[in-house]
């Protein structure tokens, strides 16, 4: 779920929390245990303050007024390492208006053709078994499966979406998937021989019970596959800005694999897969141990730390040192005289800008190439979203780049910019002027 994110109606987004009005749960919970292992042991590292939904978009300064703001704190496990979110939003208030389309970009097209044709030659599928996916979205992996002569289900949440994969021959459950939906789908369509969930396990909030259900779902052989963001590359590369309500784990193989002891699952296999910036795919088998490579993969953890407590408070150490930094190199610009815009309103963005406290007199304004993000305000620091083409119409000196992941595409884009003189500010692991 990581791709851009629009509103379904074409409209400028709407604040979700005005769209909940009158609601009776309440919109804001905090967890106690663990979510793979269960244990009452979740030790705070990083405190990244009381942010708003990284992806509510205000449509004016009317808006502004009744903003919500939730802690957006970080927790390490002390029993199984795994690194998560204990503040819980509710996923109807964080996702509802929300559609990610999937099958527009090409880099995706390639990965889900790979993806589909691993699977198949992997579990040796053929034509009567069933692959179902879980948040399937508009089924664009699940074509693949189809072109390769498999028989596929897709489980998506959002009806719109589903309309449109089914509208495209892919048969689809309108429902959010739970410990509930895995005996219920196989009542009416019988076992799989996998189930696939592909960004949607760090989103859930009962992670056991999510992999529970896909558990259930599979025949005895069958595989459960999901791919996830590595925690290894997060930490490595200070990616802090990657943390939003919406992403409540951030996994590495030693918690997956205490998360799947507790639901009767062996990992099989880890592949690491380049997208999203370094993820993992994890292949989980029933019943089984789990096998010699990601017992490996468990051990390099213990010695990188990535599944150790002081490795990630080493982390909130540079994360602090980061916003000094940033915050330092705009002051200090704006106090010489120079111009500085952002490029891209990402969700990320969100976090580094509310974490570092940059606002409208240190960066006056960001341009986005979505037209749905152009005219609104970012959330917390309410920055005006400006189109891509004021920075040819205004000049500025330095182009602080919040979409960083793309950092190189987008330099390449604004040669215009480097062509009068003007410089990049890529802020992620530490600011860096290019
Ligand atoms: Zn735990």
């Amino acid at each position: 779920m990581s791709a851009a994110p629009l509103t379904a109606a074409g409209d400028r987004p709407t604040p979700k929390w005005q769209a909940v009005e009158g609601r009776s749960r309440p919109v804001h919970h905090v967890r106690e245990e663990c979510r793979a292992c269960g244990a009452r042991t979740l030790k705070r590292f990083l405190a990244l303050g009381d942010q708003p939904l990284a992806n509510a978009f205000l449509r004016g300064p009317e808006d502004v007024a009744g903003e919500p703001r939730f802690p957006l704190d970080m927790y390490c496990c002390t029993t199984c390492s795994l690194v998560q979110l204990a503040d819980v939003i509710d996923p109807e208030v964080l996702f509802a208006e929300y559609i990610y389309v999937t099958g527009t970009s090409t880099t995706i097209a390639a990965h889900n053709r790979g993806y589909a044709s691993a699977v198949v030659t992997e579990l040796a599928l053929t034509p009567d078994d069933l692959v179902v996916e879980v948040a399937s979205n508009d089924g664009s992996l699940l074509r693949c499966f189809r072109n390769l002569g498999v028989r596929v289900l897709g489980v998506e949440p959002a009806r719109n979406i589903a309309t449109q994969a089914v509208a495209q021959g892919i048969p689809t459950e309108v429902r959010f998937f739970d410990a509930a939906a895995g005996p219920a789908l196989r009542a009416t369509h019988g076992k799989a021989r996998a189930v696939i969930g592909n960004n949607v396990l760090a989103h859930v909030d009962d992670t056991a019970g999510f992999l529970r259900g896909c558990a259930d779902l599979i025949d005895a052989d069958g595989a459960v596959i999901v791919e996830v963001p590595y925690a290894r590359e997060m930490l490595q590369g200070t990616e802090y800005d990657t943390v939003y309500h919406e992403h409540l784990c951030y996994f590495s193989v030693t918690a997956l694999a205490r998360l799947a002891e507790r639901v009767g699952l062996g990992i099989r296999r880890v592949d690491e897969v380049p997208v999203h910036g370094g993820s993992i795919r994890v292949w989980f088998g029933k019943g089984i141990a789990h096998a010699e490579q990601p017992r490996a993969m468990m051990h390099e953890e213990s010695v990188n730390g990535v599944s150790t407590l002081a490795a990630w408070e080493a982390f909130a150490q540079r994360t602090a040192e980061n916003r000094r930094a940033i915050r330092q190199l705009l002051q200090e610009l704006r106090a010489a005289g120079h111009t500085v815009a952002g490029y891209g309103a990402p969700a990320k963005g969100n976090t580094l800008l509310n974490y570092c406290q940059v606002d409208t007199g240190l960066l006056p304004y960001t341009v986005d190439r979505n037209p749905l993000k152009v005219g609104t305000l970012t959330p917390g620091m309410h920055l005006p979203v400006l189109s891509v083409d004021t920075l040819r119409e205004r000049p500025v000196d330095y182009v602080l780049i919040l979409a960083w992941n793309f950092a190189d595409e987008i330099m390449e884009q604004l040669q215009f910019h480097r062509d009068r003189g003007g410089r990049f500010i890529v802020p992620i692991p530490m600011p860096r002027i290019v």
